[in-house]
């Protein structure tokens, strides 16, 4: 073929594969580039998947804006580049641990101020500095489910500096069950990679505001640092989203569930699920933690060894049900003496409960906490007989 035709050729395919077609959900817009006249320039700024993900994330929470990025901690490190040095950056002391390691590694590189504040206590919020400029927490938190009143905070803290910006992350609420901005919150952000995944197969973060002067600032310095959600996963993510609502009023009603059915559990000393008031936080979805009494402290091995259909590690929030254990995976980076000081130790375990029979689940954890209470059992008797 010579050059001409071969170049006709590819426009007329182009042409063809663009016009010919109708399809049902928006194809996959795999470009880095678009051509001049386009309504988007670069995909590092903008791109159609990205922005329909922002567009379905800003409509089921309520915000004016949306920016999307590549992970939950992008989302957090984009917010804290609006810090400059010498500013005072005020945190909630249950968090999850690389936002904690984070917080105070760019603390000291930026010679921020940090404070740690348990703000789940009403009492502890007239400790909030005057000179806050930005104050970020969870709620619920990871790992103890506390819930923070974020109009509390939020009258608190501009109070004492009306300028101060409050962030929360509302990855564990979601849109559907909490929209922070209502409640006096500056920016709420994601991590994308959880619920609205919901099939752990996709990394993904995004920021929420009301506030045109953040959201500019936010999505300039999005385009230089370059940390644009990538196509794929934004459109994996708008799959996903589809069936939000869906999942989670299982989540809910399996969660719930299962709580009432481990209330009994000898083996287990507390669970942890969020006060739901109905009005901030609307409801819950599938992630709770409990504590195994102190004799088993040092089982999870063992449980773990014993449960055939919880995976283990990182992933949650998700159809399929997983088991964690919070000290040596989620807040790992903190250091023992960190997350003693919260109340962290090896006994605490997270389940996160999907969609598999809730009957089957249930056997599944009857037999793993047997297990665990007939070691135990077994390992008095050997210390008595060796002592005797
Ligand atoms: N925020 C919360 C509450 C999280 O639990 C996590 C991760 O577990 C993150 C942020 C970070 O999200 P990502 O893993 O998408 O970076």
């Amino acid at each position: 073929m010579d050059q001409e035709l071969k170049s006709t050729t590819r426009a007329l395919i182009t042409k063809v594969a663009i016009e010919g077609s109708l399809p049902v959900t928006t194809p996959l817009f795999q470009c880095s580039a678009f051509q001049t006249g386009s309504s988007h320039f670069y995909t590092r700024k903008s791109n159609p998947n990205s922005e329909e993900f922002e567009n379905v994330v800003k409509t089921l929470e309520d915000t004016a804006f949306a920016i999307s990025v590549t992970t939950g901690m992008s989302a957090i490190s984009l917010t804290l580049d609006l810090l400059e040095p010498g500013d005072t950056l005020v945190i909630n002391q249950d968090i999850y641990g690389c936002s904690f390691k984070y917080f105070q590694r760019l603390a000291l590189r930026r010679h921020l101020k940090l404070v740690i504040l348990d703000l789940s206590q009403k009492e502890n919020l007239v400790k909030i500095p005057d000179n806050t400029s930005m104050i970020l927490f969870e709620t619920p938190t990871n790992p103890f489910l506390k819930t923070i009143s974020i109009s509390d905070v939020s009258i608190q803290v501009k109070k004492k500096n009306p300028k101060a910006l409050v962030v929360v992350d509302n990855t564990w609420a979601t849109p559907l069950f909490q929209s922070p901005t209502k409640w006096g919150a500056d920016l709420s952000l994601h991590s994308a990679t959880k619920y609205f995944s919901g099939h752990s197969d996709v990394m993904g973060g995004v920021i929420l505001t009301d506030r045109a002067d953040l959201h500019d600032q936010l999505k300039q310095d999005r385009f230089f640092v370059g940390c644009i959600l990538a196509p794929h996963s934004a459109w994996l993510l708008c799959r996903s989203l589809q069936t939000l609502p869906l999942r989670m009023r299982e989540h809910e009603r399996v969660t719930k569930d299962m709580v009432r059915y481990l209330k009994d559990f000898s083996e287990i000393q507390k669970i942890y699920y969020p006060e739901i008031d109905g009005a901030q936080l609307k409801s819950y979805g599938g992630i709770i933690f409990f504590q195994f009494r102190d004799a088993l402290k040092n089982k999870y091995p063992e449980f773990i060894r014993n449960l055939k259909l919880f995976k283990t590690g990182t992933g949650m929030a998700a159809v399929t049900s997983m088991v964690a254990q919070p000290f040596t995976g989620s807040h790992a980076s903190m250091n023992s003496e960190e997350k003693y000081a919260i109340g962290l130790d090896e006994g605490l375990v997270r389940l996160c409960f999907g969609f598999e029979d809730p009957d089957d689940l249930k056997a599944d954890l009857s037999q793993a906490f047997k297990a665990v209470s007939e070691s135990e059992k077994l390992s008095k008797q050997n210390s008595v007989q060796i002592q005797l």
